[in-house]
């Protein structure tokens, strides 16, 4: 099957196949025509399956060929936002509108984005000139509507993207605000990985009569990323990680830390040892991120370290080593975080120094993804099978928020009826700070999606 079979323009066909891509992926497959059909969409997909350009290519081909379209595009006037993408952080909605650009190189279409953490002037200035795409993230436009430097009153197009990050992340009261000034006559999209009832509640509100679609993984992780795990004491992880890095001759890692305190801790280390790195969280400016990201992408930063929220839509293609320094505390994390790697049918190793702290995180992980993941002691690591565990803690919140979930044997079907989940002992996470919006604890409804998440795997 290929996209020109989809129902796509030329113009976009062409730029999809300079972009490298020749076959559509499951999720592409089922979104395209579903989308271009015009009615609404239900999808459950992750990041790495290929679901930007599943929406980004059916929006680009109906906004640039529809009557309304073929009329707006021979008129100079100012032209209004036909299509609102609404993302949860700042990188995804980036990397978003980047595809938009990328997609629709040979239409007439313009696109912007606008987050938070930046100027706002360039943004009023860019949204006066008149933009087709609006890529978002819900806090900074909300601020364009107070200042009424947006008009959404002609958008035909909403996407909502990683829609449960974004209830995560506690933006449903800005979304419900962005939906309020909608048009009521539109297209609506929503994508999410996980179906918690909060996000049944807003599909609900939302959606027609949507198709729905799900895919797995387009690289399951079993089949393509290289699991290992190096049991470790728990101050020999800094070592350890520069013995990786030295000894394997790793020249572009993806380190991830539970916490902002403990990245930039890691990023002097490392440092120490002549090894250049660079952190990204929730307490570093928007621009100190995107240049780090930079730097990481071009090849010319060899560690970048991240705590969970920062690393969100981060997408770089055959990224070969991803490290967990510490194990994320929500098993699902770990799905998250492994699955940077190994993209784009590339091959990928993730490895996570585990040390006696995080047994019973790790054992919750492995119930998860539902394989025992393979030990092997490094040769002067040997970990200290004398050491006792001592209380973890917890991330520190880049978004706000508390994430804490009980551990006492947190199975999968545990976390089902994980409303009555209790923070675990010992955990704090301090809130504020990071991409805005604070983050209640969510965790309970974000995991109450078994079904899906074995479905993932
Ligand atoms: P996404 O799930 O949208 O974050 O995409 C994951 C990765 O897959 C990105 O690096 C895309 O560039 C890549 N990708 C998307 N569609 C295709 C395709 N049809 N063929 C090859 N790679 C693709």
């Amino acid at each position: 099957m290929s996209f020109s079979k989809l129902g796509l323009s030329d113009a976009i066909v062409r730029a999809v196949t300079e972009f490298g891509y020749t076959v559509p992926t499951p999720i592409q497959l089922q979104a395209i025509p579903a989308v271009l059909g015009g009615g609404d969409l239900l999808a459950g997909a992750q990041t790495g399956t290929g679901k930007t350009a599943g929406f980004t290519l059916p929006i680009l081909h109906r906004l640039s060929t529809d009557a309304n379209g073929a009329a707006l595009l021979n008129n100079t006037a100012a032209r209004p936002i036909r299509a609102l993408i609404l993302t949860p952080t700042r990188e995804l909605a980036a990397q978003v509108e980047e595809s938009v650009r990328i997609y629709g190189k040979y239409l007439k279409l313009n696109s912007a984005v606008i987050f938070g953490g930046v100027g706002i002037n360039p943004q009023i200035k860019q949204l006066k000139q008149g933009v087709d795409i609006l890529v978002a993230t819900p806090g900074r436009l909300l601020d364009h509507m107070q200042q009424g430097t947006v008009n959404l009153s002609k958008v035909e197009i909403l996407i909502l993207d990683e829609a449960d990050r974004m209830l995560d992340m506690g933006f449903i009261r800005d979304i419900r605000k962005i939906l309020a000034v909608l048009p009521k006559k539109r297209q609506n999209l929503l994508f999410s990985a996980t179906f918690s009832e909060e996000i049944k509640t807003l599909a609900d509100g939302l959606l027609n009569a949507p198709a729905m679609i799900e895919v797995a993984r387009r690289n399951s992780t079993v089949e393509v990323i290289a699991q290992k795990i190096h049991p470790v004491d728990r101050d020999k992880k800094h070592p350890m990680l520069t013995h990786l890095i030295k000894t394997n001759d790793w020249s572009q890692v993806l380190v991830f830390t539970r916490t902002k305190h403990g990245a930039n801790k890691l990023v002097e280390q490392l440092g120490g040892d002549g090894i250049g790195a660079l952190a990204i969280h929730g307490n570093k400016s928007q621009s100190a991120r995107t240049r780090a990201l930079a730097e990481f992408k071009d090849g010319s930063l060899q560690v970048l370290v991240a705590t969970d929220i920062a690393a969100r839509g981060i997408d770089i293609d055959q990224l070969p080593h991803v490290v967990n320094y510490d194990l994320p505390n929500i098993p699902e994390d770990y799905v998250h975080r492994i699955g940077r790697t190994g993209r784009a049918g590339a091959t990928g190793e993730a490895v996570s120094l585990v040390c006696v702290d995080e047994h019973e995180m790790l054992r919750d992980i492995e119930k998860l993804i539902k394989q025992s993941l393979p030990k092997q002691v490094i040769a002067g690591f040997e970990p200290d099978p004398s050491a006792r565990a001592q209380p973890v803690q917890l991330r520190s919140g880049n978004g706000g928020g508390n994430r804490n979930h009980s551990r006492g044997g947190g199975t999968v079907v545990k976390v089902k009826t994980a409303q009555t989940a209790k923070p675990r002992s010992g955990g704090s996470a301090p809130s504020g700070g990071g991409f805005g919006g604070s983050r209640p604890a969510t965790t309970a409804r974000r995991l109450g999606a078994p079904k899906r998440q074995a479905f993932f795997i």
